[in-house]
């Protein structure tokens, strides 16, 4: 990155800032994003850190292409220890929050300690202020940036927030920005919570600079070319929310919880029909040719006025995964979402485990009054909603997130109870999809599609994707350093079809920004170390082999229906797989990194800082 990539450390208990500079063997190993996020929480987190105490760093970082003209380069990683699973957790957004923070002049930002009162921070290009935010707290994400645009008496400032759920510290908060992007997963908006912090508000005024410009410019605009080419067509013409009617031919389709892999009503909910009766048009990131956000109104009966986004992820689990076949309300489910700042996959997944709960006869009526979830009753899930940001009644169990709500009920929920280690699961059927289930057992942030894009293996129509076995360990290895090379750089992940050599180009792209010699083989090693990096936190943090499993139902209930009837995911099965993983990244039988392996990925600071650990615990239970 170019000399001077700064840092921006806050520590809120203080009301003090101070500006440092990233060391550059952080930006030449873990290139930024994800990587530097994840580098810096390795360094200001403390071991055994509380997830929602003040010792919790919040930690933001830009790639370093934001703000150029490379295409999709305009987004933003967050990073901090998960109050959801313990390990380390790590969420992307987009939009102009990332562009104005990177042309603050700043590339990322350490949020340390805790406000005394609700405070929100306000980067003025160089000068940063600590404002009072009692009279927001308690407001939606959007009335937030609203209020706060307005006491600035600026429209171009940029504002990421917090929304009820994050001050109430839902455990999967979400940090909004720019109206309709979140940082989703692993529950940051919680940590900020945790913090008092309700927004950090952005004014950047300042050119970006860049090693080659000329170059760099004639490069981007052919990326751009391509990314209006078929290769994004998909994501241009239907969103992801096209992937319903396909997952629900494949029997990959999660619904009512995961107890079918296909639904009924799949054709109410399709992408297709979506289009057909609400689109209204699309909106993009800075500098991205693909605009893939949807944005959608209904413009008549009971949900009249809702305008809202919607990805497949939140589709299926404000959907299929709650039995609802209509969009009118999944539509306002997902714009509810937005406002109170709740991540709708584990939102959509802990309603679906109470539904079951109330299915099975299990959870007695802890909200006496509410209406309890069931599947398919949509006014109930529209009314849980706000009970969850405000953790009213059952809302304060579900807010908890199914891992520990079904810990607390018992009573055999814990079957049903879909996460992977504590982070609830995406919308992609595991025992259809052997591949993804290996992804999602590993994964260093939990049950994740995202960081590890197996289930591509199993859509390529080269392996048989109901069967796990030997050699699935190095293909979704392979996803996943894919994955952490692109969060890191960063490029959106719906660009990557536009490259003829991936790694060769994006090492181009990013030399030609930063100066900074790369090329394929640095580029794959870079997210070699980040997926290292994240292991080492998560080994840190008292990871262990059985950490790396997946829900009970998953092994002993066979689907009753679709394309994958009587398939389940035998534990040897996954085992296989697991080890097979293991072997592939270097790991030990245990899963454990050894410190040659860091060593050879040039992490030696890593190893005996992860040994310094090691010894003290020794000693402690000696
Ligand atoms: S494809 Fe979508 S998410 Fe990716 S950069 Fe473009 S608008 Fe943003």
């Amino acid at each position: 990155m170019e000399p001077g990539f700064r840092l921006l450390v806050i520590d809120l208990g203080a009301s003090s800032a101070s500006t440092q500079v990233v060391p550059p063997s952080y930006v030449e190993h873990y290139l930024g994003g994800v990587g530097l996020v994840v580098r810096l929480l390795w360094d200001y987190c403390p071991p055994g850190a509380d997830p929602l105490g003040p010792d919790n760093p919040l930690v933001f970082a830009t790639g370093a292409m934001a703000g150029t003209l490379v295409p999709t380069s305009s987004k933003h990683a967050v990073a901090a220890k998960s109050p959801l699973t313990g390990f380390v957790g790590d969420s992307l957004s987009g939009g102009p929050w990332s562009l104005a923070f990177r042309r603050t002049g700043y590339s990322a930002i350490v949020v340390q300690g805790m406000a005394p009162t609700p405070t929100y921070v306000f980067i003025d290009d160089d000068t940063v202020h600590f404002r009072p935010a009692t009279h927001l707290w308690g407001r939606g994400s959007y009335e937030t940036e609203q209020l706060i645009r307005k006491e600035l008496g600026d429209s171009a400032v940029r504002v990421s927030s917090i929304g009820p759920a994050g001050e109430n510290k839902v455990r999967y908060a979400c940090i909004g920005n720019d109206g309709t992007r979140q940082a989703g997963r692993t529950g940051l908006g919680a940590v900020m919570g945790s913090k008092r912090l309700k927004a950090i508000a952005v004014r950047g005024t300042r050119a970006v600079q860049v090693a080659n410009h000329d170059r760099l410019v004639q490069v981007s605009i052919d990326l751009l070319k391509r990314g209006q080419g078929p290769a994004t067509e998909k994501y241009r013409i239907l969103g992801t929310v096209g992937n319903v009617l396909s997952l629900n031919r494949l029997g990959a389709l999660p619904t009512n919880n995961f107890q079918r892999s296909t639904f009924p009503g799949a054709e109410a909910v399709s992408g297709e029909y979506l289009y057909q009766r609400y689109f209204r048009n699309t909106s993009a990131c800075p500098a991205c040719p693909i605009a893939c956000q949807h944005n959608y109104r209904v413009t008549e009966g009971e949900y009249q006025g809702t305008r809202a986004q919607l990805d497949y992820e939140s589709l299926f689990a404000l959907g299929p995964l709650n039995g609802i076949a209509s969009l009118p309300p999944i539509l306002r489910a997902a714009q509810l979402c937005d406002e109170l700042g709740l991540d709708t996959i584990s939102t959509g997944v802990a309603l679906a485990w109470a539904a079951e709960c109330y299915q099975r006869g299990v959870l007695d009526e802890v909200d006496r009054g509410a209406l309890h979830p069931a599947f398919g009753d949509y006014e109930a899930l529209l009314r849980m909603l706000p009970r969850i940001a405000t953790r009213s009644g059952l809302g304060d169990l579900l807010a908890e997130g199914v891992k520990r709500a079904s810990a607390s009920v018992g009573q055999g929920s814990e079957h049903w109870a879909m996460h992977a280690k504590g982070l609830e699961l995406p919308g992609y059927e595991p025992r259809t999809l052997k591949t993804l289930a290996l992804g999602l057992a590993t994964g260093t942030r939990g049950g994740c599609h995202n960081r590890s894009a197996a289930y591509d293996v199993d859509m390529s129509g080269t392996v048989d994707r109901f069967r796990g076995e030997v050699g699935r360990g190095p293909l979704a290895a392979e996803t996943e350093d894919l994955a952490a090379t692109l969060d890191s750089l960063i490029l959106c992940k719906f660009i990557r079809r536009c490259f003829d050599d991936l790694y060769a180009e994006s090492a181009r792209l990013f030399s030609l920004t930063t100066g900074l010699n790369s090329d394929a083989k640095e580029l794959r090693r870079a997210g070699q170390r980040v997926v290292n990096l994240k292991k080492a936190f998560n080994i840190r943090e008292g990871w262990t082999h059985q950490d790396d499993t997946l829900p009970p139902r998953l092994f002993s209930d066979p689907l009753p229906d679709g394309v994958g009837q009587g398939v389940s995911l035998g534990r040897e099965e996954l085992e296989l797989m697991i080890a097979d993983y293991y072997q592939a990244r270097g790991w030990t039988a245990q899963g454990l990194i050894p410190e040659k392996k860091l060593r050879e990925l040039g992490m030696g600071d890593i190893a005996a800082q992860l040994r310094e650990v090691h010894d003290g615990h020794r000693r402690h239970n000696l």
